[in-house]
C-alpha cells in the first residue's frame, strides 16, 4: 500500500545518548515506539545501527517514565568529578541522579562454585580475598555518601568463604548501616547448622539474600554447572530454624526457568522465613556462557507480564514501578496470613485501590480537594516502593502507605514477618545501556581501592577486571581532555 505521507512505521518517543555495544563508544539513540514495542535504536558511525527492545508494554513505560518520578536523592558526597562525560567519569560524579539505596560491599573473588553465569567471573581458581584493611576503607567510602546507608549487600565472589567473615560483619555492625544483607549460594548456610545460627545472631535488621534458579536441574545445570536443589533446600531447612529473614534471588533467562516463576512464588511462599523473592533477568556483562543475546534475553516488562500470569494472586496493578529507578525496578507487596495460615498472601490490590497503585497517586479520585492528604498519599506510596528496604522497615513503610488510605477498613497486623514482596532488579548491559537511565542507577558498589562508589552496572562494563579498565582508559584518550568539573 503507498504511503503518500511517508510516515515513519513509528511513534518517535526520545532522544537519548546510549553506547555502541562493540566498541563502548557513546552514540546518539532514540527510543521508538513500534508495533506495540518500546525500542532503543543506536546507531555508531563505525558498526552500525542497533536496535534493542526496552519494553514490550507501551502503557507500563510510559506509566514509568510519566508518572512514577520523584526528585532524585543526593548522596553526601562525590567521589569523582566530570572530565570525560558519563559514563567514563564514574562515580559517583555530581552529574549522577540518585544516591546509593543499596550499597554493594565486594569482599572476595573467591568462590566455591564456579557457575556459568557470573557477573563477578569468580570461582575456585581465583584466590584473592579482600584484606581486612581495605575492607574497612571501603566500608567508610560507603558510609561517607551515603551517611546512614539503608542496606548495605556483602557479597564476593561467595562472601561467606572468606578467612574472617565473621569479622566483616562486625566491622559493618560498627558502622551505622540500617540493613545488613548476605549475598550467597547458600552452599556454606546448608553444609553447617552452627554458621546458620551464628548468622542469625546478625538479626534484626540482617537478612539472607539467597541465589536460587528454580525447582528443576537443567536450569541449574545451565546457570550453575551443576544440580543444587538439594543444597539449597538444606541452606533454607537451616534458615527456617533459626528463623533468619532470607529473599530469594532467581537469576532469570527466557527459555530457561522463565516458566517457573509462579512455582518459585509458590515454593517461596511455604517457608516462613522468606520475605519474598527478587527476579534478576540474566545480562550481557561478566562470564555468561548458555547466554544468546536474541532467545535468552528478558526485559523488565517481560518478567512482570509472567508474574502476573503465573502467579495469579497478583493483579497488573499490584507489580509497580519503583519511581527512584523506575526503568531498572519493580516491586508488588502481599501480606501473608496470620498464624498456621502464613502460606496465603494477599497482595496490596486487596487493600488500596488499583487506581492508586498502578495510575499513580496522582490521578487518584480519592483525595479530590484536599491537596495536602494527596501529597502525604504520594509520599507514603514512593516511600514503600523502594529497594532501601529490609523487611522491618519495608513493614513500616507498608503500614504508613495503608493508613494514608480512607477505604482500608482494617489495616493488618504487619509485623516484618508478614510482609512479602516480589521485586524485579534489572541491570543495564552493553545492548541496553542508556545515559538518562544509567544516571538513576541506586545500586552502588564500593570500588576495592576505597575511594568511589561506582553504579553496578557500569562497575562491570569499565571498572572491575583489569582489561575493562584498559579499555575504559583507551576510549579516554580519545575523548577531548577537559579540565576537571567539579
Ligand atoms: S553513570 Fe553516574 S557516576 Fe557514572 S559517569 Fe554517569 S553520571 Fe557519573
Ligand atoms: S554467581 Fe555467585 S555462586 Fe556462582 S561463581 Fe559467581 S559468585 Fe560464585
Amino acid at each position: 500500500m503507498s504511503n503518500p505521507r511517508r510516515e515513519r512505521p513509528y511513534l518517535f518517543y526520545n532522544a537519548t545518548r546510549a553506547l555502541c555495544s562493540t566498541c563502548l563508544q557513546t552514540v546518539d539513540a532514540k527510543e521508538v515506539i513500534e508495533d506495540g514495542k518500546v525500542i532503543l535504536q543506536k546507531r555508531c558511525l563505525e558498526h552500525g545501527l542497533e536496535r534493542v527492545l526496552l519494553s514490550d508494554d507501551v502503557e507500563y513505560f510510559r506509566l514509568c517514565r510519566e508518572v512514577f518520578l520523584k526528585p532524585p536523592e543526593q548522596p553526601a558526597h562525590y567521589n569523582t568529578g566530570i572530565r570525560y562525560g558519563c559514563p567514563y567519569d564514574c562515580g559517583i560524579c555530581p552529574d549522577h541522579e540518585q544516591h546509593g539505596c543499596v550499597s554493594l560491599l565486594e569482599i572476595t573473588d573467591h568462590c566455591n562454585l564456579e557457575c556459568p553465569t557470573c557477573f563477578a567471573q569468580s570461582g575456585p581458581h581465583r584466590q584473592t580475598h579482600r584484606s581486612m584493611d581495605q575492607i574497612e576503607s571501603m566500608l567508610d567510602c560507603i558510609v561517607r555518601n551515603e551517611t546512614e546507608p539503608d542496606v548495605v549487600q556483602v557479597s564476593g565472589g561467595e562472601p561467606t568463604v572468606h578467612p574472617q567473615f565473621f569479622e566483616i560483619l562486625d566491622a559493618c555492625r560498627r558502622r551505622p548501616i540500617r540493613h545488613l544483607m548476605v549475598n550467597t549460594n547458600g552452599v556454606k548456610i546448608a553444609a553447617s547448622k552452627p554458621f546458620a545460627q551464628r548468622l542469625a545472631s546478625y538479626a534484626p535488621g540482617f537478612e539472607i539474600y539467597l541465589q536460587f534458579d528454580g525447582l528443576r536441574a537443567p536450569e541449574s545445570v545451565a546457570l550453575r554447572g551443576k544440580e543444587l536443589f538439594d543444597t539449597k533446600k538444606r541452606a533454607l531447612e537451616n534458615l527456617e530454624e533459626v528463623g533468619l529473614s532470607t529473599t530469594l534471588v532467581v537469576t532469570l533467562m527466557r527459555g530457561l526457568n522463565d516458566d517457573q516463576i509462579g512455582e518459585i512464588i509458590a515454593f517461596a511462599k511455604s517457608y516462613r522465613c522468606i520475605r519474598g523473592v527478587t527476579f534478576q533477568p540474566v545480562y550481557d556483562e561478566g562470564r555468561n556462557t548458555p547466554f544468546d543475546l536474541e532467545k535468552n534475553r528478558l526485559t523488565l516488562s517481560e518478567v512482570r507480564r509472567r508474574i502476573y500470569e503465573q502467579a495469579p494472586e497478583f493483579l497488573p496493578e499490584d507489580i509497580i514501578p519503583v519511581p527512584c529507578h523506575s526503568d531498572s525496578l519493580a516491586m508488588a507487596y502481599a501480606v501473608r496470613g496470620e498464624g498456621e495460615n502464613y502460606q496465603d498472601i494477599a497482595p496490596l490490590t486487596r487493600f488500596v485501590p488499583p487506581e492508586v497503585l498502578l495510575q499513580g497517586p496522582e490521578n487518584t479520585i480519592l483525595y479530590e480537594g484536599k491537596p495536602e492528604l494527596l501529597k502525604q498519599l504520594q509520599d507514603a506510596l514512593f516511600n514503600t516502593f523502594s529497594t532501601a528496604h529490609g523487611p522491618e522497615s519495608a513493614s513500616t513503610a507498608l503500614g504508613n502507605l495503608l493508613c494514608c488510605l480512607p477505604r482500608v477498613e482494617a489495616v493488618p497486623d504487619l509485623s516484618y514477618d508478614r510482609v512479602f514482596r516480589v521485586v524485579i532488579m534489572q541491570f543495564l548491559d552493553r545492548h541496553s545501556m542508556d545515559l538518562r537511565s544509567v544516571r538513576k542507577s541506586c545500586v552502588h558498589i564500593a570500588s576495592p581501592d576505597g575511594k568511589r562508589m561506582i553504579p553496578f552496572d557500569t562497575f562491570n562494563l569499565f571498572y572491575r577486571e583489569p582489561e575493562q579498565r584498559a579499555r575504559l582508559e583507551e576510549i579516554r584518550r580519545g575523548k577531548p581532555s577537559l579540565p576537571i568539573a567539579p
